[in-house]
């Protein structure tokens, strides 16, 4: 690795599937100093704490585990010329694309000459989901538990209950399996699950029952959970378990946007992006789950090379005037955000070439956004695409 310069082309925040596949992207299109600092000790991003697999099917065709698919990633950025820098937190961004960073040495800052962020997404934890009870140990998200399996194979508990029915709450299924792990039930509070329909097979198979219309109303336990109180169909009951899993929920890593004073979409909780990834400085661009909360590896790869395309043209002056956007916000509504969130006229191929819209509510019905209708009929967490209004 080489020393981090204080100039350079493109500073990417993040070693994730977004950043890395943007930072090869840009060194394939000739920009001479790209730079990726990531706050782990190695680059990857989620993956490499994801030992189960599918993952690698949209990039490169065949099924691979978490790990497997991040050294690859960071493997092939890597061989095309990008500088990656770990165990580097980016601590404020600054106007204009001058980034602080904190390393091993000390406080850096680093002047580039455009800067894309990348720092993906977290999952809700249970402080912000107001359960009752008590502080015990043994309360986790999804990702933690993937920390345990992959990194110190310890069992930090046997029977937990896991809360959610999102697609990560499947993961967490299969992570508990991995490690020997079997949960006591997983808990949904709506009708139905929140992943799509068939996932509901998935809990009976592994012996997990799967508990609808179910709340959580408290946490019980000293130093370990002891159990949970549950509510269902008016009856409450208690629920003896030694850990909860506590999924999904995701938020985009959204403090440091806010900081700087960024546009922030309060529908996505990520940044207001133009069609070419530029958020309201336009020295910064974003791609990934810091956009939106989650989606799977290969789409936030994909958006990372097409932001990566966006952002050679703007070093090369191509991308129109910044100042010419209209903002295509959806309002009131069923919707609960769209991006990108502004559009300017004129300019290359977007790198955003249809909206991507999630539901506020189960909706079925006309939506209007910038001028254009559609039919949709969906669930919240799920991506919508609509096509992009003209510019
Ligand atoms: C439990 C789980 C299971 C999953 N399973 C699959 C699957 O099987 N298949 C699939 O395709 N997808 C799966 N996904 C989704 C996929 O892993 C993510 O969508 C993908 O990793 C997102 O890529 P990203 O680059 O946007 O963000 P991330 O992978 O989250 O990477 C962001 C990086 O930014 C770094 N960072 C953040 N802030 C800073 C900072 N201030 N300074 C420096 N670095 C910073 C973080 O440390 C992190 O390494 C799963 C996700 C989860 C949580």
């Amino acid at each position: 690795m080489s020393a981090l310069p204080d100039i350079c082309d493109v500073l990417i925040v993040g070693a994730g599937p977004a950043g890395l596949s943007a930072a090869k992207e840009l060194k394939l299109r000739g920009v001479a100093s790209v730079q990726v600092i990531e706050r782990e000790a190695e680059a990857g991003g989620i993956p490499r704490h994801c030992l189960h697999s599918p993952y690698g099917m949209r990039e490169w065709g065949r099924v691979m585990s978490g790990p497997a698919y991040a050294r690859r990633l960071v493997a092939e950025a890597k061989a095309a010329g990008a500088d990656i820098h770990t165990a580097t937190t980016v601590t404020a961004l600054l106007p204009g694309g001058v980034v602080e960073l904190s390393t091993a040495e000390g406080l850096r800052r680093i002047a580039a000459r455009a800067v894309l962020l990348a720092m993906g997404a977290r999952e809700t934890p249970r402080a912000a989901r107001l359960i009752g009870g008590t502080k015990p140990g043994g309360v986790m998200n999804t990702a933690t538990l993937q920390e345990f399996a992959a990194f110190s194979h310890h069992r930090p508990f046997r029977r937990p209950v896991v809360l959610g029915s999102e697609l990560v709450s499947f993961s967490a299924l299969l992570t508990c399996r991995s490690l020997g792990i079997r949960p006591v039930a997983l808990i949904e509070p709506g009708a139905r699950i929140t992943a799509r329909a068939p996932m509901a097979a998935l809990p009976p198979l592994l012996g997990v029952p799967l508990w609808r219309n179910t709340q959580v109303l408290a946490i019980h336990g000293q130093s370990q959970v002891s159990g949970i109180t549950v509510e269902s169909g008016g009856k409450t009951r208690e629920v003896a378990c030694d850990g909860v899993i506590v999924t999904g929920g995701f938020r985009p890593e959204n403090a440091l946007l806010r900081a700087a004073g960024l546009a922030v979409d309060p529908g996505s909780l990520g940044p207001e992006i133009d069609q070419f990834g530029r958020l309201s400085d336009p020295s910064y661009f974003a791609a990934g789950n810091l956009l939106r909360g989650i989606e799977t590896a290969g789409w936030c790869g994909r958006e990372g090379r097409r932001v990566a395309r966006a952002i050679a043209q703007a070093l090369a002056g191509q991308l129109p005037d910044p100042a010419l956007a209209r903002s295509i916000a959806p309002g009131a509504g069923p919707l609960a955000f769209a991006l990108p969130q502004r559009l300017v006229p004129g300019g290359p191929a977007p790198a955003f070439d249809r909206l991507q819209a999630r539901l506020s509510v189960p909706y079925r019905g006309q939506v209007s956004l910038g001028g254009e209708t559609a039919h949709i009929a969906s669930r919240p967490e799920r991506r919508i695409l609509l096509k992009l209004p003209e510019t």
